[in-house]
């Protein structure tokens, strides 16, 4: 049984293939938890010689930029994550995401939706075209819980979701469920976490 995205990614269809084998699935990274690799399982190391003529191929790789910041966003490793959707409202607001994320040590993640308004870089962005993430707690912060963010979050162990709306897809899968608005409960959260883990 394989879970992928179909009609666009509007929905996640499960696919039986029942007559034909041998069958194929990739899994993204951290859709299934890690096992530690048993020591007796040794594989081959197999070189192959390829040979090709370098003119024949027409793209050319002038330089690698890195986005220095890039590197510090870590979310498929990160044990704690706040992220940001279109609640926000608006860029600058992502700020109370970030105390947040800072006060309890995690990182920030985001909706597609703000990364594709350009108020927060894509590397941050949760989902079926972002990362899937595990952490051990993810707060998810004016999202509605469309299908294809719940495809990237729903395996964390510890999911709170803050939302005015309490119709809200995201509270199917919150284990805990604030109704209220972000500008309120957010901070109100963070100065918590600084007096308690005496952060920030
Ligand atoms: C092929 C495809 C791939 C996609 N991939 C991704 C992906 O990887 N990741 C992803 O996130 N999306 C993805 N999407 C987009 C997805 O369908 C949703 O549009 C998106 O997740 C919605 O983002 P959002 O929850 O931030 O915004 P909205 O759906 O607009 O939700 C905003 C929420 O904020 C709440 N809110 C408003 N004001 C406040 C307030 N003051 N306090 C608290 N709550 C408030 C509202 O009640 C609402 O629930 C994809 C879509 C497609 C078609």
């Amino acid at each position: 049984m394989q879970t992928r995205p179909a009609f666009g990614g509007n929905i996640m269809a499960r696919i039986v293939t029942r007559n034909h084998r041998p069958q194929m699935a990739t899994v993204r990274p951290r859709v299934m938890q890690r096992l530690e690799s048993p020591p007796e399982h040794t594989a081959e190391i197999v070189e192959v010689p390829v040979s090709f003529d370098e003119n024949s191929i027409m793209t050319k790789i002038i330089d690698i930029a890195r986005d220095e910041a890039a590197g510090q966003v870590n979310l498929q490793d990160a044990e704690i994550i706040v992220s940001g959707g279109r609640g926000l409202k608006k860029p600058e607001n992502f700020a109370i995401i970030r105390e947040l994320a800072d006060a309890l040590g995690g990182v920030v993640g985001a909706s597609r939706p703000t990364v594709d308004d350009g108020w927060i870089a894509p590397y941050h962005q949760v989902g079926q075209t972002g990362s899937t993430v595990q952490p051990r707690l993810y707060i998810a912060c004016g999202i509605s819980g469309a299908v294809q963010h719940l495809a990237g979050m729903s395996g964390a162990d510890c999911i709170v979701a803050i939302n005015t709306d309490p119709a809200a897809p995201i509270f199917e899968v919150a284990h805990y469920g604030i109704v209220g608005d972000v500008f309120e409960v957010v901070p109100a959260l963070t100065e918590i976490a600084r007096e308690e883990l005496g952060s920030g």
